[in-house]
């Protein structure tokens, strides 16, 4: 506490000092921070700029313009970023805005290994003096971003793409290597001519470009080539251009055209890992899949014997062709001519469907294709009598086996729909094939109508006579029917808004209310353990003690504070969380688990840490993941009086599985269901356990586990003890929403 005895006017002195004679923002914000390393007692310096993607307590900071201040960071602080801070052995946190006039610049973040560091007093007085630096520095922000934007433009000189350094008004001061080869003329020639001569452009172009619209632009003496402008301004006098040429863009449109048009091929693109990268739209039509869905995926996957066909496209030169069998999943084989052209990186493929492989391979799948088809399937013979059917057939027209040898007239609903079977039937003969044929047809058991949409396919023999017909029926919704779902679909759209404005109004309650409630308790911490310290005076053993059981009791209440807002957090789905690849051998070095096998052994417990071999490392949030293992592990020491604990780390399948296992007093069956729920603590007796915690550990390892998408249980056996395990996929398939989240960090000093 001595060193806040610092004269605050000293501190501003050689703040403002600082601030004028440092050269950049970062040279600014460093020396800031070196100056207040050595007054008080701040460890680490952190500064982070806005630029970049920032974790959420700077997010929060940004967004309220006011200091965080966590002064007893905990696995529980309210952001990842405090855990990682604590994870790393900082006791306490400040992080404040760097701002001027209301524009963000970043934040800078103190970190203090000692304990309460950030009174209120302090607080504010930090704030109100990095308020002035950053004023400071705001100004040398501007000078130095157009001064990078500058050195930029210098390291673009051999870019491929032209670009040119121009003034407001169009005239060029600089141009690159490839925007004199573009235009053919040297610098002092673009110089001369400016943008107006090269683009024929006119002035209310040029102005629109340098206000950020993008510009289209023919260059003389380019033939026809069609030029797109875009403009960044770098400073009041001067705009960064880039030229791209859109003339191959255009054409290449007008090819795509054909290319999604075509009724005769399919045309797909690969890399050179055989990774789908375009496919022309005809691909549904054509292949029966969504091109959506193979974007991405390995072409090769889809082609059966995929090994030959990959040899031997790899080992022809320029071109491959060949007959090829495709599935693309939705147990439909297509036989198809395959061609295929190497060049620049990439494979482009066309696919002509080869419909008498195609029809061969039907033949050959065609009684699973008929028995699994979701299509009700009636096999009849040439006067009408029912040969076989398919599941589904059999499900919507209630047939049994005695249907067999009946007529499928027997069940039409009425005489119209038998007339039009009749005819349709007729149709097939002569053609080959109808589609689309209304009928009502009937259920045979309750007489029921069922309106249904028709395929009927002649059957021949080998000389082409007809010997029989397949009538394939879908049931046509009723109109009641479609009503519901359209009222189910707008309820879902209703629901799925409502949820949204939910969660946005959880995550302000939870920023709101984790500074609201903290701040207060960190005063009571604050100055209870001040009188302790008897700052205030001497106290008396009575005094004392109480003191001491406000001070335990408003850590517990903190803790409490954190726990759940951490739950609130994790459960309302805004976490962001900070994937990386993880080894366990780093989570075994971490302070945290390190004090945790200290406190082990304190307590007589022998504690092993067992990884397997052959454990990779893992894709996920480091901090959060020790979170979990702190919990576990500390759970198991609670309730181990004697004996070991143990944690196992090994490769099981697709995903490494984590088990905590100690030699403690065990969990009933009952109460295995019940642990992982909020709140939730076992009733041992009369007395509440010593040192019990909230009931939340279990359910926020819980929720972290999930959010990596891994599972988490639990075997155990009273008196004997516990195993808590856990499993986190090796590589976790996450939505892109969750893996943002990567700091720039302009400067860090470590001390
Ligand atoms: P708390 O913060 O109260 O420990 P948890 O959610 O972590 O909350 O645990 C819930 C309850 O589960 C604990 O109160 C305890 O009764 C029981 N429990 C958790 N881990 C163990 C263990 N290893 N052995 C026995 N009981 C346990």
């Amino acid at each position: 506490m001595a060193s806040q005895d610092a004269a605050p006017d000293k501190l501003l002195l050689g703040a403002m000092g600082i601030a004028k004679e440092a050269q950049t923002p970062k040279d600014v914000m460093s020396r800031f921070g070196e100056l207040l390393k050595s007054t008080y007692g701040i460890d680490q310096v952190i500064v982070k700029d806005r630029q970049g993607q920032l974790g959420t307590v700077d997010e929060f900071t940004i967004n309220t313009g006011k200091p965080y201040v966590d002064n007893s960071l905990s696995s529980y602080s309210t952001f990842s970023e405090l855990i990682r801070y604590y994870n790393e052995g900082f006791k306490c946190c400040m992080v404040l805005p760097i701002a001027k006039e209301g524009k963000s610049f970043g934040t800078v973040t103190l970190l203090s290994r000692n304990d309460q560091i950030f009174t209120q007093g302090l607080a504010e007085m930090l704030w109100v003096v990095s308020g002035l630096v950053s004023g400071e520095a705001s100004v040398k922000f501007e000078k130095d971003k157009s001064l990078n934007l500058a050195k930029y433009f210098d390291a673009s000189f051999n870019s491929m793409l032209p670009q040119l350094l121009v003034e407001q008004k169009g005239a060029i001061v600089k141009a690159n290597k490839a925007a004199m080869n573009q235009f053919d003329r040297n610098q002092k020639e673009l110089a001369n001519e400016g943008l107006e001569d090269i683009f024929n452009i006119s002035s209310e172009e040029i102005h629109k470009l340098m206000e950020g619209t993008a510009v289209s632009a023919c260059a003389r003496e380019s033939g026809d080539r069609v030029f797109e402008l875009t403009s960044n301004r770098i400073n009041d006098a001067l705009s960064h251009v880039l030229v791209r040429d859109v003339s191959l863009i255009r054409e290449a449109k007008s090819k795509t055209f054909l290319m999604d048009n075509s009724d005769a091929e399919v045309f797909v693109v690969l890399d050179l890992n055989g990774r789908i990268t375009w496919a022309s739209q005809n691909m549904e039509r054509m292949l029966k899949v969504n091109r959506d869905v193979v974007l991405g995926k390995s072409f090769f996957d889809f082609v059966e014997n995929q090994r030959a066909v990959k040899d031997q496209i790899g080992s022809s030169r320029g071109t491959y062709t060949g007959h090829v069998s495709f599935n693309f999943g939705n147990d439909i084989e297509i036989g198809a001519k395959l061609t295929v052209l190497k060049s620049e990186g990439l494979m482009s493929c066309i696919i002509s469907t080869d419909y008498d492989r195609f029809i061969k391979g039907l033949e050959k799948n065609f009684d699973d294709l008929v028995s699994l088809s979701n299509e009700s399937i009636i096999h009849i013979d040439k006067s009408g009598y029912i040969l076989s059917f398919n599941k589904s057939a059999e499900r919507l027209f209630r047939l049994g086996k005695d249907s067999i040898g009946t007529q499928i007239y027997a069940i039409c609903a009425e005489k119209e729909s038998q007339d039009r079977l009749t005819s349709s039937i007729a149709i097939a003969r002569a053609n080959g094939f109808i589609s689309d044929v209304f009928v009502n047809m009937l259920d045979l058991s309750g007489s029921q109508g069922i309106p249904c949409q028709q395929t009927i396919k002649a059957m021949t023999d080998e000389k082409d006579a007809v010997v029989g017909y397949l009538v394939v029926s879908r049931e046509l919704l009723t109109k009641r029917e479609l009503e519901q779902a359209r009222e189910d679909g707008n309820r879902l759209a209703r629901d799925v808004e409502k949820l949204k404005t939910e969660s946005e109004l959880k995550s302000q309650f939870i920023y709101n209310i984790s500074h609201d409630l903290k701040t207060p308790i960190t005063n009571i911490m604050g100055f209870s353990k001040l009188m302790l310290t008897d700052d205030f005076g001497p106290l008396t053993k009575e005094q004392r003690d109480n003191i001491s059981i406000i001070y335990d009791e408003s850590e517990r209440f903190m803790q409490l504070v954190k726990q759940i807002l951490d739950v609130a957090k994790l459960s309302s789905g805004i976490v962001k969380m900070d994937l990386q690849t993880v080894k366990f051998k780093d989570i075994e070095e971490n302070p945290s688990i390190k004090s945790l096998a200290e406190a082990c052994a304190n307590k007589g417990l022998e504690f092993r840490w067992i990884v397997d071999q052959e454990v990779p490392g893992i894709t996920a949030d480091p901090n959060r993941l020790i979170q979990v293992f702190s919990n576990l592990i500390s759970n198991a020491i609670k309730f181990t009086e004697k004996g070991s604990i143990t944690v196992k780390v090994y490769r099981k399948g697709r995903s490494v599985r984590v088990d905590v296992t100690d030699t403690g007093i065990g969990i009933s069956r009952e109460d295995k269901t019940k642990i992982f729920k909020k709140f939730y603590q076992l009733k041992r007796g009369l007395v509440q356990q010593k040192g019990a915690g909230t009931g939340l550990g279990l359910s926020i390892a819980k929720e972290v586990v999930n959010l990596h998408r891994g599972s988490i249980g639990l075997v155990s056996d009273v008196g004997k003890g516990s195993t808590f395990w856990f499993t986190i996929p090796i590589t976790p398939k996450m939505k892109k929403k969750t893996m943002q989240y990567n700091k720039s960090e302009i400067q860090e000093q470590q001390h």
